[in-house]
């Protein structure tokens, strides 16, 4: 099992999610923030964190989010690792948090 970022982390990087994993496996794409879930550790820190709700365990994943799961999977080993939100530019926060 892992935690999942979905589709309203898009346009957000508000990214205070990253301050608190204890495993730093939170990493950056273009436009969101992506799991790896062979590093998480289920502990649930990051998702009181996020203030768009983007985040979910495999069991209360949204049918419409399901291909999240393989989108975390896939493409969160190959990118940065963000440990600090005030990594994320302010230019590249996007529509929700400013
Ligand atoms: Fe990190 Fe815990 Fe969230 Fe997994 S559930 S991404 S270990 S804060």
């Amino acid at each position: 099992m892992a935690h999942i970022v979905t589709e309203p982390c898009i346009g957000c990087l508000h990214a205070d999610c990253v301050n608190v994993c204890p495993v730093d496996c939170f990493h950056q794409d273009t436009n969101m923030l992506l799991i790896d879930p062979f590093e998480c550790i289920d502990c649930g820190a990051c998702i009181p964190e996020c203030p768009e709700e983007a985040i979910f365990t495999d069991d209360t994943l949204p049918d419409e989010w399901k291909e999240y799961t393989t989108i975390n999977a896939e493409k969160a080993p190959g990118l940065p690792v963000i440990t600090n939100s005030g990594q994320v530019p302010p230019f590249e926060r996007g529509r929700h948090c400013q």
